[in-house]
């Protein structure tokens, strides 16, 4: 069974965008994936589709409704549906490498796009969305956060990735950030490749590339360095 993904979204012509070409885009041919993006608007039961209203309680932007919503979602995913259901949110707890294998690892995921000022608080409760947040910044929607989720769980799935290795060695997945990286030409602009890369010791490589990868998270990410076990 393949990871099948349903976005619900106001612009389903955002997808699959940048996920139909390249690693996502050749995995979505070839059926490791499957997306489809569903119109909220197809929902909405006035003759001028209305999706949104004014804030309860007063103040700017507009709100997107529950009952709309709603329909949306039990459309999407019927009762027994075994996929988690996500809200796009910058409220939401922050996306994590874990959290994007956990999703790799399910059968999906049903995603719902905010626009205007969010979604009523009842409609989340009620359909038990997982709040996601991608980022402390404030997208004008949904669907940028969701294309940004989905390509960080397409590319672990069964095959996407030519070189699997690549995968486990990357920034975040022993919770320390990646050592930096070199290629040809050995000398650029008067500046050469590190010596002990083109020495040919694979230890003392592998020791090198370890300790660029702990100055790097103590210097950037002390939140990092200090969660990790064997970092001092
Ligand atoms: N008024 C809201 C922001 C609404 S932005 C607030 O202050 O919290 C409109 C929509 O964009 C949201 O409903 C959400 O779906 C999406 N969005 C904005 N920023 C996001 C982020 N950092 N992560 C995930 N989704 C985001």
């Amino acid at each position: 069974m393949s990871f099948s993904a349903s976005v619900l979204t106001l612009y389903p012509e955002m997808f699959p965008g940048a996920l139909g070409l390249s690693l996502a885009g050749r995995a979505l041919e070839a059926g490791t994936w499957s997306l489809q993006a569903i119109q909220i608007r197809d929902f909405a039961t006035d003759k001028h589709r209305t999706v949104d209203d004014t804030p309860a309680g007063g103040g700017a932007g507009m709100v997107m409704r529950a009952d709309v919503l709603a329909r949306a979602i039990d459309h999407a995913a019927p009762a027994g549906d075994p996929r988690p259901r996500l809200l796009m949110s910058p409220r939401g707890k922050p996306l994590t490498q874990a959290r994007v294998r956990d999703l790799a690892a399910g059968p999906g995921a049903v995603i719902l796009c905010g626009r205007f000022e969010g979604v009523d608080q009842r409609l989340i409760e009620a359909r038990e969305l997982e709040e996601v947040s991608i980022g402390d910044f404030i997208l004008s929607g949904g669907e940028p956060a969701a294309l940004v989720l989905l390509d960080a769980v397409v590319r672990l799935l069964p095959g996407v990735m030519g070189n699997a290795v690549s995968g486990e060695e990357e920034s975040f997945e022993n919770g320390l950030l990646e050592h930096p990286h070199y290629t040809r030409p050995q000398e650029f602009e008067g500046r050469q490749i590190p010596e002990v890369l083109i020495s040919g010791n694979h230890k003392k490589i592998a020791a090198w590339r370890r300790e660029q990868s702990e100055r790097l998270t103590k210097d950037r990410r002390p939140d990092l360095a200090a969660a990790h076990p064997l970092v001092k």
